[in-house]
């Protein structure tokens, strides 16, 4: 496998590779930088670290370091605690932690990123990449439990760059502009799409509306990928994007119609798409001229990959950006295929709708009800903010929708009139309380575990929501 940075700045060696506020590095000056600083690093002598490191400059020099030293890196979350910090790493095997901000961590040798420059380099290795060796070892986000800790190999990530290039049309000319975090895969897809495209990467540090719609037209941003809530978070600003964009990707979670048609109306270039930590991005997307956007679908596979749903009615995928497991947990496979714990439906012509999480299917007197399917219709009422539906047991039923409201309680009616409109009865929800926020995981999903924790918990201590 080449290495995408060195070919880069042979290739394109004048050309912006990243820009992070007033700092621009070329594709030759970040190649030189890499190089420099993975010979520091290397002489660390320790072959996984674990990165803290928010959207920067010098994150990215610090991620093409370890990159071109051949040393696995841990991406860690940096909106957890320091004991999930903790847990995580332990589970990893990792020890030692390369941070661009303070970080207090008792019991791991934690290095400043600047610290690095004062070290003295030892000679890097020049074997060719091996398309198995492990470039990131990224946590999934927790929804479902404790996170799993993926293997994301150099050849995970190519083959999920090819697929992503080539339906969302983006190439060396673009500009990407970057405001999902560098430790999801949302974000480090970014950093490594533009480097193996040899295109430009406008990063941002923190999501700020007026910054982004400013960067978009001065920076001529031409790609970018948004998870749902940043959007609508945008939309409610206005929807001038410049006349350069041609793609918004979105993914991560799923997008509310709601917030598609909004984008559409605005004549946004959207593309909803699906995909997961264990495949390394995206294996699903649909562009915004596909009329069946608005259908509830997140699209068809990409071209180099392959989709199956089994007789319980799981996706399936088989692809080349397939993580080769986990380190911490027993990744299922079935003739070939992962098993991805998605409950979905696909369509004559290949198109892929995600009806559920497995864990999650409501089986309520033998009959399948889907939370996202009540949500979805929930999300439907004017005055909804954000919804959750959790799964209650039930003395008559077995199991039962509960659903959770955050937004004003006299929007109730409205609520229960729509649904019993628009879903069977065995669907409706039992209980609808309204509650002050729907909790989120760090990632931006609806965590239905939480939520649920915390509705058991109001319940048996007898405070009630509203
Ligand atoms: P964990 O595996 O630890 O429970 P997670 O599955 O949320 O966490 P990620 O890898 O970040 O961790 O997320 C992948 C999951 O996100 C998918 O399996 C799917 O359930 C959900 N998802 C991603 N994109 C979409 C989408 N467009 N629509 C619906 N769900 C989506
Ligand atoms: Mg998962």
């Amino acid at each position: 496998m080449e290495n995408w940075l060195k070919t880069a700045s042979e290739a394109a060696p004048e050309k912006t590779a990243v820009k992070f506020n007033s700092e621009t590095i070329t594709y030759s000056e970040l190649y030189r930088e890499a190089r420099t600083l993975a010979g520091k690093i290397k002489s660390l002598g320790v072959d996984r670290i674990g990165v803290f490191i928010y959207n920067s400059s010098e994150s990215l020099k610090l991620i093409h370091a370890m990159m071109q030293a051949r040393i696995e890196m841990v991406l860690i979350n940096t909106r957890l605690t320091p004991h999930e910090i903790e847990q995580q790493l332990n589970d990893v095997g990792v020890t030692m932690i390369i941070t661009t901000k303070p970080l207090e961590m008792d019991g791991f040798e934690v290095v400043r990123f600047k610290a690095l420059y004062d070290l003295k380099p030892v000679p890097l290795e020049e074997r060719p990449i091996n398309g198995d060796d492990i470039l990131s070892i990224m946590f999934t986000s927790g929804t479902t439990g404790r996170a799993k800790a993926v293997k994301q190999t150099y050849a995970n990530h190519y083959a999920s760059a090819e697929g992503c290039e080539k339906r969302f049309g983006y190439g060396t000319d673009s500009v990407w502009l970057q405001v999902n975090p560098i430790f999801h895969i949302s974000g480090l897809s970014i950093v490594l799409r533009c480097v193996i495209a040899q295109c430009t990467n406008i990063l941002v540090d923190k999501f700020d509306e007026e910054k982004i719609f400013g960067l978009m037209k001065e920076e001529k941003v031409t790609h970018t990928s948004l998870v749902p809530i940043m959007l609508q978070r945008l939309l409610k600003v206005g929807s001038d994007f410049g006349t350069h964009l041609e793609g918004i990707l979105l993914g991560g979670a799923g997008v509310t119609k709601k917030v598609l048609k909004e984008a559409l109306d605005n004549g946004l270039p959207v593309y909803n798409s699906f995909g997961m930590t264990e495949t390394c991005s995206q294996i699903v997307s649909i562009p915004y001229t596909d009329g069946k956007i608005l259908d509830g679908t997140v699209g068809k596979a990409l071209h180099n990959v392959e989709l199956k749903v089994d007789a319980g009615g799981e996706l399936l995928v088989r692809a080349e950006n397939v993580t080769p497991g986990y380190l911490n947990a027993e990744m299922e496979i079935i003739d070939g295929y992962f098993r991805t714990g998605d409950l979905a439906r696909l369509d004559e012509e290949g198109y892929l709708y995600i009806l559920d999480r497995r864990r999650d299917l409501i089986i309520s007197g033998g009959e399948n009800i889907y939370p996202k399917e009540i949500e979805d219709r929930v999300h439907e009422v004017d005055g909804v903010e954000n919804c959750v539906v959790i799964k209650a047991s039930d003395a008559q039923w077995g199991e039962t929708p509960v659903l959770l409201v955050q937004g004003d309680a006299g929007i109730r009616e409205d609520i229960l009139k729509h649904l019993t409109e628009t879903l069977a009865r065995y669907k409706m929800p039992r209980e609808i309380h309204f509650v002050d926020e729907v909790i989120m995981t760090s990632t931006g999903k609806v965590s239905r575990q939480k939520n649920y924790k915390k509705y058991i918990k109001n319940h048996q201590s007898g405070i009630p929501d509203q």
